[in-house]
């Protein structure tokens, strides 16, 4: 389904993001965890998409087997790093052969494995330009791919000028964006703010919340070296501090997760996209949490 046709259909959206796996094993324990997670009826789910070129094979593979064996709508994340125009143009035209119609459309980093990156031989250098390139493609839709873009609630470390960062996000929107999704973050207020910034710039696209509950010590250290830029309130490092083992802190994830997505609820956001690391329980919790058996019954609790 295009995503205009999910917002049209959804005033919330519920949307889970997983990463392509490396080993046979891997695919087969996803394709479990995806099957058990279908239940919750999410608005779509994502595959993101690495630098090399076994991985991208993989998001690709993965993207077409959801959208072929399952009910879900896939949305492919899609990057400008190491990408002439003529192989971007080979992956849209396999996406539209293959019925995907939309795409998260993002810069990427500078991949750490490849020294002699060189960012100049890219087609393009920021997402904003690859938006438009999208755009500009034939999909199997008549109104072309739909296209999502990333946004930071904490702000991009590459933008330290937070109103020249918004200028740059208002651009790739006016370029040819359907919604924002934003990185994880850990304080609402930070995603609110945000979203007053996005008002104030003029951007009226849906803005969706990146949620991600810490289930072990180890991915958020993992979360730290990523620098993925999310902010660990001390309250929460703190409740982290005090547990036994992964299982204590899963628990306290799940609960601080669970209720950055009542507050949130409760605040009109627009959707809620779950970073669900390929496991399917923590998201599973939430649900439980929040009181509701899918995205449905999340919705219809809402309040008038
Ligand atoms: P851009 O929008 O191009 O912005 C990058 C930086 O350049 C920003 O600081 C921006 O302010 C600045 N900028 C933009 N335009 C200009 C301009 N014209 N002149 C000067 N500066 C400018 N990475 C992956 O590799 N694969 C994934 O699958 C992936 N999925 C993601 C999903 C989400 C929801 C999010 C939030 C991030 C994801 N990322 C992924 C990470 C993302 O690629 C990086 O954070 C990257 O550094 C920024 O990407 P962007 O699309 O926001 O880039």
């Amino acid at each position: 389904m295009h995503i205009l046709d999910i917002f049209d259909a959804n005033p919330t959206t519920f949307s889970f993001e997983f990463f392509p796996p490396k080993t046979d094993k891997a695919s087969a324990d996803l394709f479990e965890n995806i099957a058990r997670l279908q239940e919750l009826q999410p608005s779509f789910v994502s595959v993101t998409y690495g630098a090399g070129g076994s991985t991208r094979e993989r998001t690709h593979d993965l993207i077409v087997r959801i959208q072929q064996q399952t009910n879900l709508t896939a949305v492919s994340h899609l990057t400008c790093v190491c990408h002439s125009e003529p192989e971007l143009t080979g992956i849209l035209e396999r996406y539209a052969s293959s019925g995907i119609e939309n795409i998260l459309a993002l810069r990427g980093d500078p991949p750490r494995t490849l020294e002699n990156y060189d960012p100049k031989a890219d087609a393009f250098q920021f997402a904003e330009q690859l938006v438009r390139f999208v755009r500009s493609r034939p999909a199997s839709d008549t109104r072309g791919f739909g296209v999502g873009v990333a946004g930071f609630p904490e702000g991009h470390p590459g933008t330290p000028n937070r109103r020249e960062e918004m200028d740059n996000l208002k651009r790739k929107v006016d370029a040819g964006a359907d919604y924002i999704c934003t990185q994880l973050f850990f304080c609402n207020d930070d995603f609110y703010d945000f979203r007053e910034r996005c008002d104030l710039a003029g951007i009226r696209v849906p803005i969706l919340a990146g949620i991600m509950p810490i289930t072990s010590r180890e991915t958020m250290m993992r979360m730290f070296e990523l620098a993925l830029g999310a902010r660990v309130p001390a309250k929460l490092l703190r409740a982290i501090d005090r547990c036994a083992d992964n299982e204590a802190v899963s628990k306290v994830g799940v609960h601080w997760a669970t209720e950055q997505c009542r507050d949130l609820l409760d605040n009109q956001v627009r959707g809620l996209h779950f970073y669900t690391l390929n496991r399917s329980d923590a998201t599973r919790r939430i649900y439980e949490n929040l009181g509701a058996k899918d995205s449905l019954a999340l919705v219809a609790r809402r309040p008038a």
